[in-house]
């Protein structure tokens, strides 16, 4: 059963409860976006502000909308520091933090910007943290600074390290709040959002006698798992950790393919809560993708500590057993995830046993918060990452952006790597694909 939601319901039920239910669909649309996280909601929104007068269509597979990354994240609004100058992540980033501020004010929706440390505790880390200041200056981040140990203290009075960078521009919101809000605008400019509706083909009809399409005005079907199908001329998939099935099914390229990685998170217990006011990050391991485990207060008031980085068994699996015999078996054969296996065996097993034994990584954050102990904290959350990665086992750092070529792939435009900042990009990358739709698609 497929359900599409109604303008008033939707609004009513921040987009989560009454809609209209019906076995089958089959209208027509400009253009069909698929995947309701917080990507595929920003563009959807972004593409119906700009072409009022034309069609558009959001289809997910779940109940509820931005039920997977963008719900089960760290809720950071990263200030653009990391990313290599001029690549895609640091223009979005930092483009992309202003403009969710902005859109936080404008909804009022609730935010905190309560800054972030990314803190030396070994001299050897000191050049890297250096370099990273450079990088973000680079990147134009706002306000950043380096202060020393006292300065540590002065922020956060429990922490303690040698060197710091100062980054009073980060922030912390719900991005499922927001992703929501962005679903709400896109259905009040008058766009259909469908749920339960999975896809599973994206093909051109072969309706006339020649297998012709000319002339045609919604010459491509996308059709869910329960034989629903629905017709458009236009197709965006933004589908996270399905993102390289998606483009598979619509005969683009399959690579770069998805690894899914999981993310436990520890929360501190409510009467140790004062130990963290602000964000406090490690200076990352230049070998890996993912920034480290880091202290990070919520919105809700609580603080959560990690997350860890260790292969899913699953997809969309939160549980440590999760298991799905096709993704598992899809990662494993996948040649560049052997690669990525052999190179950095040390740390996934490091990084296992972190997550068996929550004493390891207490120990681990103890070097920040020497206060900490193991009685202080709960294990918590869990988010599984989308991370692609070539044939040869490099991760894919940057966001990437993919169509394909032929009759599907020339109307197909598929989001192939979104991690973080994503979230924190969400409205810039709307900015950025909107264009591209524009240019790539005869609007
Ligand atoms: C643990 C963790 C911590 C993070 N912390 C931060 C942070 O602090 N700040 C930040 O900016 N970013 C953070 N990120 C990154 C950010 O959450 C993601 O980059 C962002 O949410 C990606 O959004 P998305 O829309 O691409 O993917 P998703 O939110 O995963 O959405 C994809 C959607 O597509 C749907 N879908 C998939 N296949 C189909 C199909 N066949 N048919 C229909 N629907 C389909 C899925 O159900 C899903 O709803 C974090 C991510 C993780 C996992």
């Amino acid at each position: 059963m497929i359900r599409i939601l109604s303008g008033a319901s939707f609004k009513a039920a921040g987009g989560l409860l009454k809609d209209i239910q019906s076995r089958q669909l089959h209208g027509t649309y400009d253009i069909a976006v698929v995947g309701a996280g917080i990507v595929g909601l920003a563009t959807a929104r972004e593409l119906i502000l700009r072409h009022p007068s034309l069609t558009f269509v959001l289809l997910e597979k779940e109940k509820e909308l931005s039920l997977h990354q963008s719900g089960h994240n760290s809720g950071v609004i990263h200030s653009g520091i990391y990313y290599t100058p001029g690549s895609l992540k640091a223009r979005l980033c930092v483009r992309g933090a202003t403009l969710a501020y902005e859109y936080c004010e404008k909804k009022g929706l609730p935010y905190k910007r309560c800054g972030k440390l990314i803190v030396a505790v070994e001299q050897e880390e000191i050049p890297r943290l250096k370099a990273l200041y450079e990088r973000g200056m680079k990147n134009n981040v706002r306000d950043l600074t380096i202060v020393d140990g006292k300065g540590i203290r002065d922020r956060e009075p429990y922490c303690r390290g040698i060197m710091a960078l100062d980054s009073p521009y980060t922030g912390i919101v719900d991005w499922r709040m927001v992703a929501l809000s962005y679903g709400t605008d896109f259905k009040e400019a008058g766009g259909t959002v469908v749920t339960e509706y999975e896809v599973n083909d994206i093909s051109m009809i072969k309706e006339s006698p020649s297998g012709s399409t000319e002339g045609m005005k919604y010459p491509l079907a996308v059709r869910d798992n329960k034989g629903n199908e629905l017709r458009c001329r236009y197709v965006l998939t933004c589908g996270g950790l399905y993102s390289d099935r998606l483009s598979q099914i619509s005969g683009c390229s399959r690579e770069p393919r998805i690894v899914p990685f999981r993310g436990d998170y520890l929360v501190l217990k409510p009467e140790k809560n004062y130990l963290v006011k602000g964000n406090i990050y490690p200076v990352p391991d230049p070998r890996f993708p993912f920034l480290g485990v880091h202290f990070t207060p919520r919105m809700d008031g609580s603080i959560w500590l990690g997350p860890n980085a260790v292969l899913a068994f699953k997809r969309e699996g939160y549980k440590v057993y999760d298991f799905s015999a096709q993704d598992f078996a899809d990662a494993l054969l996948f040649r560049g995830l052997q690669k990525l296996i052999m190179r950095n065996i040390t740390f996934g097993v490091g990084e296992m046993y972190r997550g068996l034994f929550i004493g390891a990584q207490v120990k681990n954050l103890q070097k920040y918060i020497p206060e900490l102990s193991l009685s202080d904290v709960i294990r918590g959350p869990t988010g599984v990452r989308a991370q692609a990665l070539d044939r040869d086992g490099n991760l894919v750092d940057d966001f990437v952006f993919d169509g394909g070529v032929g009759d599907v792939g020339s109307r197909v435009l598929h989001v192939r790597n979104a991690p973080s900042p994503a979230a924190t990009s969400s409205l810039a990358i709307a900015e950025m694909i909107a264009d591209e739709v524009e240019n790539r698609f005869t609007l």
